[in-house]
Order: structure tokens, then C-alpha cells, then sequence
């Protein structure tokens, strides 16, 4: 996701840098596009890294030999707030589900706390800047999967109380109340339960992401929620239509 944030920000101001100006360098380009982004806050809405923190081989804080992010490498590429993805594979539901993903956001939470001198845990917009300002990265959390909440939604506000900011309502399988888009459909959509899940979300602030969800619920959710939906990491159809391989894992 970073990779394609950056892209997307050197995309367009190259091509505003076409119309505007033909003769500038390529070097010239690289260097104003260069200063765009150092000069932007830079989110990364979905990093995998979440599962490495269990590994005894894997430091948060040292340049790692594999993987993409630590933060050595988030302070050299500019990158300014994080979502730690928050995953664990959808066919495990009920109890296990529940304290998997708990495993993890508390993973988080110790690696802010362990480097707190780079890290700060944000909730809000304002704790993002804040913490820019501050000189730096935001941590931030975002479940992977309704199928974590154990088909609870004191769960779910849990979650929110931990922290977590936004949630995908499936992952690649179907959950109790939500039709994933690369699974057969079972729920039409989402159940009377799962638009109560996207209500209560609204209430508590966790964004609703529509990542790896069905067509029809991706409708129903646009429907239910009173707040912008947001696609933390999906591809765009109209250039990949293919289910299961461009929408991101
Ligand atoms: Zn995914």
C-alpha cells in the first residue's frame, strides 16, 4: 500500500508537471515530487508486518534482512502513520478468533510502548498530526476480518476501546454476517446483524472497510453507514476484474 501511495503521488504531480510545465527535467521532477512527499503525511492503510512481531528473529526497531517495514525503514522512506493490520486466517472463528486478534493488538500496543522514542498509538486524525508533529510515525490498528469479533459485538467494542480504527466486514471466506467477495454467498449481502455490526462501528469510530467484502454487501453497508466508507487495499475493477488476485490479500 505504501508503494502504491507513493505511486499515486508521483503519478500525479508528474502528470500535472506534464500540462504545467513540458520542459522540465526528469531530475527536476524527481526532486520537487521527492519534496511532495516528505513534506505530506504519509499513511500506510494496511501492513502485514503484525504476525513478524511473534517471531524471535524479527525486531520492530533494527533494519530487518526481510519483509518491508521496520522502523529504520519507515524513517528513511518518510512514511508518517501505519495501520497494523490486525489478521488471522478466516476460517477460524468463535473463541480462538477472539484471542488471536487480541494476541496481536496487544503486540502493537507492547511495540509502541518498547519504541516509544519513534512510535505513538493514535485514535484520531488529530493524534496523527499531532504525533507528526511531535516528529513521530503513528501507530495505528485496523482488524482484518469480521470474523475476529466472534459474532459478538461486545467484541467488537472492545476493539474499539483498544484502539482498533477500522475493520474489513470479511476476509477471503464468509463470515457469520458478511459475504466475502472471493467465497459463495450465503448471507445476501449483510444479515440484519451485520448492519447492526456497521451501525455500532459508526457509533465507536472504527471506519468501515470495504476491502475483501462482497458486491451486495458492500451495497448494504453503503446503505446502513452514516459515515464514508474507506478500501484500505483493494484494486480498482475497471482495471482488474479478476476475484481473488487483484483484490489484495
Ligand atoms: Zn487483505
Amino acid at each position: 500500500m505504501r508503494r502504491v501511495l507513493v505511486f499515486l503521488c508521483v503519478g500525479s504531480f508528474w502528470c500535472a508537471g506534464l500540462v504545467l510545465c513540458r520542459r522540465v527535467s526528469g531530475d527536476d521532477i524527481a526532486d520537487r515530487a521527492r519534496k511532495l512527499h516528505f513534506s505530506s503525511i504519509v499513511l500506510d492503510t494496511h501492513d502485514d508486518t503484525t504476525q513478524r512481531f511473534f517471531s524471535k528473529d524479527y525486531d520492530l526497531g533494527k533494519r530487518n534482512p526481510y519483509g518491508h517495514v521496520d522502523i529504520p525503514r519507515m524513517r528513511e522512506g518518510g512514511m508518517n502513520a501505519i495501520f497494523f493490520s490486525i489478521w488471522i486466517d478466516g476460517r477460524t472463528m468463535g473463541p480462538p478468533a477472539v484471542e488471536k486478534a487480541l494476541d496481536q493488538i496487544d503486540a502493537v500496543h507492547e511495540n509502541v510502548r518498547k519504541y516509544s522514542q519513534d512510535l505513538v498509538l493514535c485514535r484520531t486524525a488529530d493524534e496523527v498530526r499531532e504525533a507528526h508533529r511531535q516528529g513521530k510515525v503513528a501507530a495505528l490498528m485496523g482488524v482484518e476480518g469480521g470474523h475476529m469479533i466472534g459474532n459478538d459485538i461486545r467484541v467488537l467494542r472492545m476493539f474499539g476501546d483498544l484502539g482498533v480504527r477500522y475493520m474489513t466486514l470479511s476476509h477471503f471466506y464468509n463470515d457469520e454476517w458478511a459475504d466475502s467477495s472471493t467465497d459463495k454467498p450465503v448471507h445476501n449481502g449483510l444479515t440484519d446483524f451485520g448492519k447492526d455490526i456497521v451501525r455500532e462501528m459508526n457509533r465507536q469510530g472504527i471506519m468501515v472497510d470495504i476491502s475483501h467484502v462482497s458486491d451486495k454487501t458492500f451495497y448494504d453497508a453503503l446503505e446502513v453507514s452514516k459515515a464514508p466508507l474507506i478500501a484500505s487495499h483493494s484494486s480498482c475493477r475497471a482495471l482488474c476484474t479478476t476475484r481473488g488476485i487483484c483484490p489484495t490479500t
